[in-house]
């Protein structure tokens, strides 16, 4: 089945804005995000997991109870993942009056290349998309965790949004935006740009614990080359915010020629 595109969206005032996240609902970058969805409309519902899901993915939770928290007006916690908040608000929460824009993050830290695997901000917007609704990710690059350059995402935010938005794009597809380390000023502007390599989990970490045992810790080391041209690693270590769309159909199109080729000629 073809889904038609999502329709230009010219002027977001009134619009609905569902805003989640994988930092967990007191994250700061939540904050961030916040401002900017309420710079475009007055209608923004907080649906975030009620702790730390970094890393999560776009798992479900299958094996336990999910029991929504409404902590304020059109805002809620999930004891889950980003993927079942986004999930829940739109199938339950927003049930009546779905929205007409998911937004994730603000992250703390880039999801970059494989990063987009990884990641439940990323997994969120996903989310968003596989229920037919357009959905933009937000992740910001740091260093330093006491000095993180929010007002770089504030300033790109939200006419990367309204810009998005304005030009429609194909349903199945949720755009990925990374900025850059550097204060607003320092940024260079905007670059679309494909997923390059950033691949986690080489460096594992082997100590022991308390009792003598030991157990292994996952460290953030990434093998890739953020001198790739074209590559949102590239854009972004270059003061440049990246813009990325990706598809949630993984299909690669010249291997499936080729096993289709393989596979009957006999
Ligand atoms: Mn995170």
């Amino acid at each position: 089945m073809t889904l038609s595109p999502f329709a230009p969206l010219t002027d977001l005032k009134g619009k609905r804005i569902l805003l989640s996240n994988d930092d967990g609902i007191a994250a700061a970058g939540l904050r961030v995000l916040e401002q900017i969805a309420r710079a475009l409309s007055d209608d923004v519902w907080v649906v975030a997991p009620a702790a730390e899901q970094s890393g999560a993915g776009h798992s479900l939770t299958l094996h336990h109870p999910l029991r929504p928290v409404k902590v304020a007006e059109r805002r809620y916690t999930i004891n889950g993942t980003p993927t079942d908040c986004v999930l829940v608000a739109i199938n339950h929460l927003m049930r009546d009056h779905p929205p007409d824009l998911v937004l994730s993050g603000i992250n703390m830290g880039v999801n970059l290349g494989e990063d987009v695997h990884y990641s439940g901000t990323v997994a969120a917007a996903m989310e968003g998309a596989l229920l037919g609704v357009r959905a933009i990710a937000f992740s910001q690059a740091f260093d330093d965790e006491e000095n993180i350059q929010w007002a770089t995402a504030e300033k790109f935010g939200p006419d990367i949004v309204r810009q998005a938005c304005a030009l429609g794009w194909a349903q199945n597809v949720l755009i990925n935006v990374n900025f850059p380390d550097c204060p607003p000023e320092q940024a260079k502007g905007v670059r679309v740009a494909r997923q390059g390599k950033n691949k986690i989990g080489d460096d594992l970490v082997h100590r022991h614990d308390p009792r003598g045992r030991p157990y292994i810790w996952i460290a953030a080391r990434r093998l890739g080359d953020p001198s790739a041209e074209g590559t949102d690693l590239k854009a972004v270590a270059d003061g440049y915010v990246s813009v990325t769309p990706l598809n949630v159909d993984l299909t690669h199109n010249a291997t499936m020629q080729a096993l289709g080729k393989a596979f009957t000629s006999s």
